[in-house]
């Protein structure tokens, strides 16, 4: 059997239809490129864009030059890393990052240290939360950059982002947050919470796939990023290419709708979650959520349950698109080094699922996942016990 019920909202989700309907137009009529201003084709294009730009900077308090467009996160987290690291060498060459963050951060750190770039990982305690203590204290002289996510998307925990920024910003050190699985679903306001740099995606928050944008901060601090792809001087010369028109204005109505919504959607999530834990462990016992029960982005549930291993019941609850953790490492059948970092030792990590939840997810959805969970893990515990 196929799976048929989508609960993997932190790998993806479907674009909604009045995002699609937004951007329509914009693949064969109002086709033009955004930089071709000497003519209609073009400016109507650019108005689009301009729009766009502004609805995606006033969404995070962030002014309209401060967007650059990109193809996503992981393409804004290498850009953000290297970017920064290399304009801002004549300060020094460290930066700190965090042992859970996505591969499109640790990757890109891996990178800078085989370059001459030192890099210190913060640990997190058992949920999953950065320890701040320790962050301040690594702070020094050459310190160029702080990067820490805002929420995760293995485990959902929100970090204290408000608190780093702060300190950040007291030290005079920059502050760049991936916020792909926070922003759309919980608020973010980068004046308030002092971030200096922003990766967002919009396919997370039910916008088109490969569009995404950083946010950089253009004064009090200016954040110095060079470039990692040459060319034409589209997007001040930060990101040139073609701008992917129908994906920007995409990109705005699904943040657009998120902001409307999300408050509602956040309420529907929670209530969602806290019946699943507590059917699960009445009839079943033996689950514990991983990550912090309240401090979490409400659109994910990460359930480690005990003498169950996760490939086993995913396989088993085929009608269900659910994972084992992220979804690269899902792919590569790896353990995750999330769940590892947390410190309850390596068995947990092959002991745990991640449901996330969408705009598509029913009440229905989640009765029928309760029921066959119940089931599934009698039946495996029954067989491996
Ligand atoms: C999905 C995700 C990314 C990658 O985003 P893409 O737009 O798919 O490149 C990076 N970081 C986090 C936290 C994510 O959840």
């Amino acid at each position: 059997m196929e799976p048929k019920i989508f609960l993997d909202g932190n790998a993806t989700t479907p674009v909604d239809k009045r995002v699609l309907d937004s951007m329509l137009p914009y693949f064969s009529k109002v086709y033009g490129n955004p930089a071709s201003i000497d003519h209609t084709f073009g400016t109507e294009a650019n108005d689009a864009v301009n729009n766009a730009r502004q609805t995606i900077a006033s969404a995070i308090n962030a002014k309209p030059e401060e967007i650059i467009f990109t193809s996503g996160a992981t393409e804004a987290d290498n850009l953000a890393l290297q970017g920064i690291m290399q304009a801002n060498s004549d300060k020094g060459k460290h930066l700190i990052t965090c042992v859970t963050e996505h591969p499109a951060i640790l990757e890109t750190t891996k990178i800078l240290g085989e370059k001459g770039f030192e890099v210190t990982y913060l640990p997190v305690d058992k949920l999953g939360i950065v320890d701040v203590k320790m962050l301040e204290k690594s702070i020094r002289s050459d310190t160029v950059l702080v990067s820490i996510m805002a929420a995760n998307n293995e485990i959902g925990t929100i970090a204290p982002i408000e608190e780093i920024g702060k300190i950040t910003r007291f030290q005079k050190v920059y502050f760049h947050t991936d916020a792909a699985q926070a922003v759309g679903h919980i608020p973010i306001d980068v004046e308030v919470m002092n971030i200096d740099c922003m990766s967002i995606s919009a396919h997370k928050m039910h916008g088109p796939k490969g569009i995404g944008a950083l946010y950089i901060k253009q004064s009090n601090p200016r954040v110095r990023v060079s470039p990692m792809l040459f060319g034409g001087g589209h997007e001040r010369g930060v990101r040139p290419g073609t701008l992917n028109v129908p994906g920007v204005v995409g990109f705005a109505k699904a943040l657009q709708i998120a902001k409307k919504e999300m408050k509602a959607e956040a309420k529907c999530f929670q209530n969602w979650r806290k019946h699943l834990l507590e059917h699960l462990s009445s009839e079943c016992g033996g689950i514990e959520l991983n990550g912090h029960p309240e401090i979490r982005i409400p659109q994910n549930v990460n359930l480690f349950i005990e003498g169950v291993e996760n490939k086993v019941l995913i396989n088993r609850l085929k009608e269900f698109a659910i994972s084992a953790g992220s979804a690269c490492s899902t792919i590569q059948a790896k353990e995750s080094h999330v769940i590892k970092a947390l410190g309850f030792g390596n068995h947990r990590s092959f002991n745990s699922i991640r449901i996330g939840f969408s705009r598509v997810t029913t009440q229905q959805n989640i009765e029928l996942l309760n029921n066959r969970l119940v089931e599934e893990i009698s039946t495996i515990r029954k067989i491996f016990g």
